[in-house]
């Protein structure tokens, strides 16, 4: 515990402590962790000219929230195969674990990973594992996947992926999630899908609150039944709703750079965050498509510490929520836990 004055500014000792820490992420998109160059290696390969969605630098080109939806698939078409996902895997989690992460989950779709089919799924699921495996034990970086589904693409297709979701349910596909346009359809046009993957075993989240306003955050805890929430940062304009969420422990994944990029906020310091945690609300804080926002977990620890002058005890703090609302089964969390202690 540290002993100093939470008002007084934080010293580049402090900020260097804060960057530094081991951290736990809830909330980032498989494809959306994609580095740019390795994308564009995996282009030249196939020979798919994807050349406008980056910009000259060779990072990642779009304005606002529908372009990037579009520039996100446009990147991923070119990740076809099972070893595509593999060689992802291990880009992803090299980035994370540079960053100090010791326990991430991504979303993963069987949209993108065998158009919905149960056998091809497996396919793909046994190749990211094997390169998990592996990155956990030359890194120190644990990977568990929640399977999404994808709001615009509709509750048929939903069912879909919750039924692939459903059959490999267990250690390590902990979590069922939905991702894509929130402004398409209803939470609870997906209720069936939710419904499959709680009866599997599988705990829920969803993304809501983030274009939308607060009515689609208490709609997703009411009709889905969802534990976590992607984002529900516009939880804060209804005062109600955030003491609901407090009193049903309900843990928001908070990704205060993607809403800053996307302009869901215009800065930082505009970001409800704080206010959210002050209310009761518990929040964690997460990276969403890193490459795609600028940003890394270490970013985002640096940047938050010195707009809101959060020192280490406090993100120590948000990591030990995270782990606590983590996915995973009790032996996986107990071994990351001992990965936050040492700092
Ligand atoms: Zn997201």
């Amino acid at each position: 515990m540290s002993d100093r004055d939470p008002d007084a500014p934080l010293t580049e000792e402090d900020l260097y402590e804060v960057a530094n820490l081991p951290k736990v992420e809830l909330h980032l998109h498989h494809e959306g962790a994609a580095p740019p160059q390795f994308i564009r290696g995996l282009a030249r390969e196939k020979n798919v000219d994807i050349s406008k969605v980056f910009r000259k630098d060779g990072s990642y080109d779009f304005q606002g929230f529908l372009h990037f939806l579009s520039v996100y698939e446009a990147a991923t078409s070119v990740l076809k195969t099972p070893d595509d996902y593999a060689c992802l895997t291990t880009a992803i989690l090299e980035e994370s674990a540079k960053n100090g992460v010791v326990y991430t989950e991504s979303f993963i779709s069987p949209d993108f990973c065998g158009g919905g089919d149960v056998e091809a799924w497996r396919d793909y699921l046994h190749a990211i594992r094997e390169a998990a495996d592996a990155a956990e034990r030359d890194m120190g970086i644990t990977l568990r996947g929640v399977v999404t589904c994808v709001r615009h693409f509709g509750p048929e297709q939903a069912k879909a992926s919750a039924l692939c979701a459903a059959e490999t349910a267990g250690d390590w596909i902990v979590g069922f999630g939905m991702g894509g346009d929130e402004n398409k359809g209803k939470q609870s046009d997906f209720a069936y899908s939710y419904d499959m993957a709680r009866e599997a075993g599988l705990k829920l989240t969803t993304h809501a609150g983030e274009w939308r306003g607060p009515s689609e955050v208490r709609e997703a805890v009411e009709a889905l039944g969802v534990i976590r929430i992607g984002h529900g940062v516009r939880a804060i304009e209804d005062p109600a709703l955030c003491e609901m969420l407090a009193e049903r422990d309900v843990v928001l994944e908070v990704c205060p750079g993607s809403n800053v990029v996307l302009g869901v906020y215009k800065s930082l310091r505009d970001h409800p965050i704080a206010k959210l945690k002050d209310r009761g609300v518990k929040v964690t804080v997460s990276t969403d498509d890193p490459p795609f926002f600028h940003t890394t977990m270490r970013d985002e620890y640096v940047n938050l510490a010195k707009t809101l002058n959060w020192d280490a005890s406090v993100f120590r703090d948000l990591n030990q929520t995270a782990l606590d609302a983590a996915f995973c089964d009790g032996a996986t969390r107990d071994a990351v836990a001992k990965r936050l202690e040492i700092s």
